[in-house]
């Protein structure tokens, strides 16, 4: 199955063009959609969502016409928004239940069997009588994947689901995710570089609505070979390599700033080559 983009273009009444003219394929299994703040990354999300309109263009997951037959994606769609609010003290067993009604889940027998094995498989059913409101962030992140996961769904869209995560809560997550994408579409909106290194096998780099980049992290990272180079610079003198250089991305290492180069070619200077991480396909890609 594939989640077909076409020509997708969406300006906002304040003149901001979220979506310019995009086009992406999206297979199955976990798909990283990657871009910095206001990239576009929540409009497309929304949009595919069907929770927003798009001006033009198209999207297609396999036959399904999107955009034009909102309620029939609306049956086969798990959504993790950014944020999602909970009733104050309802717990995780009756929010999933009321949930699962909405969801058409008629049958009560069904649908009790339904949330306690959600519980089960994102680890809360211990917790299944504590409000949701009490929860922990990546409690609170893996409740998200159970309520999207109501209806056995074709497409999860999870959007910036590891912020404010701890390691442990974020590892515990991913895996959960990994393990849906292997049989569904899952895309994961976000903008840190290291989830989609970690846990896509297909990626998109999307900067001011346009698509920069798609492919596998792993071919983006192979492109870049032995044109990176790294030096560990005096602050002073930082605005000079600047100039001289095409410096992609710098960050204080030890109070020092350590810089990473584009060049085909040895830069000389005390200049080392070094591996491609993803990090530099991202800022090498927002560099251009
Ligand atoms: P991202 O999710 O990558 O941060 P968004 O899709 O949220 O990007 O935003 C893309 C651009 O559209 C930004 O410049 C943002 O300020 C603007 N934008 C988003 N939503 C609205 C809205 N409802 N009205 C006006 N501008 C918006």
């Amino acid at each position: 199955m594939k989640l077909q983009i076409r020509n997708l273009s969406k300006t906002y009444s304040n003149g901001v063009k979220a979506l310019d003219n995009l086009s992406l394929d999206i297979p199955t299994g976990m798909f990283g959609l990657l871009g910095p703040n206001g990239a576009g990354k929540s409009t497309l999300m929304r949009t595919i969502a069907t929770l927003q309109e798009a001006d033009s263009g198209s999207v297609f997951l396999a036959e399904l016409d999107v955009l034009k037959n909102k309620m029939e994606l609306r049956k086969v769609l798990g959504y993790l928004p950014q944020e999602f609010g909970v009733y104050p003290g309802a717990t995780a067993f009756s929010l999933l239940n009321h949930l699962a009604v909405l969801k058409g889940v008629i049958k009560k027998s069904d649908r009790k069997e339904l949330v306690n094995a959600l519980l089960e498989r994102v680890n809360l059913f211990e917790k299944r009588n504590k409000a949701v409101s009490s929860f922990s962030g990546g409690m609170r992140q893996r409740f998200g994947i159970a309520q999207a996961l109501i209806g056995d769904p074709r497409l999860v869209i999870v959007d910036e689901p590891t912020a404010g995560l701890d390691p442990g809560e974020r590892n515990r997550f991913y895996n959960l995710l990994s393990e849906i994408g292997e049989q569904v579409i899952v895309i994961l909106s976000t903008h840190i570089v290291e989830d989609v290194r970690e846990l896509c096998s297909n990626m998109a780099i999307i900067n001011e609505g346009q698509l920069l980049y798609t492919g596998s992290p792993k071919d983006a990272m192979q492109a870049l070979g032995g044109q990176i180079w790294e030096k560990t610079v005096d602050k002073p003198s930082l605005a000079a390599y600047q100039r001289a250089y095409q410096v992609i991305s710098n960050k204080l290492v030890a109070g020092q700033p350590l810089i990473h180069v584009y060049s085909k070619t040895d830069p000389g200077n005390g200049f080392e080559s070094v591996k491609a991480s993803l990090e530099d396909v991202f800022f090498w890609e927002m560099s251009r």
